[in-house]
């Protein structure tokens, strides 16, 4: 039987909060975190919050060897009434199952996972930035930790959630970025793991990453792994276009990863009757709508920058620029309502925030 109770063990002495215009992405946690650990034959079993801390692993853990993990990105924004808000973390709880059947991993109930974050920003409330555009990232994450080195799914894990109040993506307004389209390395392909979240696709991607960053590029746009042809993922991001009125975006087809923002910009062009298709969208098409100047908006989604417009595209050594560099005006206002819905600054029709 899931478990209910989040045994809490606090800590003596607390951190020192970092000033919220110095928040850099990911370098500090908060006071507490979240664990909870699985072992045959027991199941999912003593959950607790305990004071941020180290965790001893046997060097032998399955971690360390294969790889068997999976984790989910979210966050808690502080609204103008100072209560925090998660916006549809249910979502991230769906996809943590999803990508943990990938990996092999026991699934983990939903519902206990969203109290357990809920439980842990309610305890760090105090941690939640308030200044324009900062929040608060909750990173859970399952890793194996059976001390074997065979391979072959674990029969240990450890379920963590830590938290980390992060700056503000866009310091100076939302800003278009140069994007290097990747012919050569591949993030994942159809059947191997990336529609789940897993270490082990990031750790495939930082190679291209570091080349296009070496030569001024902020992001690769990710084409498929088997002709090298159809559009995938921007960075760690999904990706639209909107083409002569229409946006579109490339279809889940096993190798793209579901994003949460995505799934919400969808829902949103559909709420204003704006046309929008998900579909596959070659690297030609996108090219030659450009060549047409049919090309009118490219952006990215995810949870750190909500929409991340793309100013320039280059593929082959060709230059493609998009609505002339600029922030095209969808992508302005799908950022506006979103971080409006999430900031608690906009009506939220869909009932997204928890
Ligand atoms: N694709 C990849 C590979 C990602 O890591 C992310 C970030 N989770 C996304 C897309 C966007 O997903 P979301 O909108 O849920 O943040």
């Amino acid at each position: 039987m899931e478990e209910r109770t989040i045994q809490v063990d606090l800590c003596s002495t607390k951190k020192e909060k970092p000033k919220s215009d110095q928040l850099q992405f990911g370098k500090v946690f908060t006071d507490h975190m979240f664990i909870m650990d699985y072992s045959d034959p027991l199941g999912w079993h003593d959950a607790r919050i305990v004071p941020y801390q180290p965790i001893t692993i046997d060097p032998s853990a399955m971690i360390f060897h294969y790889g068997q993990s999976v984790f989910e990105g979210l966050k808690a924004y502080l609204s103008p009434e100072g209560e925090a808000q998660l916006f549809r973390p249910e979502k991230n709880m769906q996809r943590l199952n999803r990508s943990n059947d990938r990996l092999c991993i026991p699934p983990i109930d939903e519902e206990f996972a969203l109290q357990a974050i809920k439980e842990l920003v309610a305890l760090e409330r105090d941690w939640i930035p308030a200044s324009e555009g900062t929040s608060l990232y909750i990173r859970p994450f399952v890793i194996s930790t059976e001390p074997y080195i065979g391979v072959a799914p674990s029969r240990h894990y450890k379920f963590i959630i830590i938290l980390s109040p992060v700056g503000a993506y866009y310091a100076e307004g939302i800003n278009p970025v140069k994007i290097a389209v990747e012919n050569h390395y591949v993030r994942t392909v159809k059947g191997g793991t990336g529609e789940a979240k897993t270490g082990g696709n990031y750790a495939a991607s930082l190679k291209a990453q570091e080349m296009v960053a070496n030569t001024g590029y902020a992001q690769v746009l990710w084409l498929d792994g088997v002709e090298k042809k159809y559009i995938e993922e921007v960075g760690s991001m999904n990706v639209f276009f909107k083409i002569n009125g229409e946006v579109v975006t490339p279809a889940l087809n096993g190798s793209i990863l579901e994003g949460v923002t995505r799934n919400s910009v969808i829902q949103l062009l559909k709420h204003w009757n704006i046309p929008v298709a998900e579909r596959r969208v070659s690297m030609e098409e996108i090219y030659q709508a450009g060549k047409d100047g049919l090309l009118e908006e490219a952006f990215g989604t995810g949870t750190a920058a909500v929409i991340s417009p793309i100013g320039q595209l280059t593929w082959n050594d060709e230059h493609l620029y998009v609505n002339d560099g600029n922030t095209g005006t969808v992508a302005k206002r799908l950022y506006d309502t979103l971080t409006g819905i999430q900031y608690g600054k906009e009506k939220d029709p869909f009932g997204w925030i928890e």
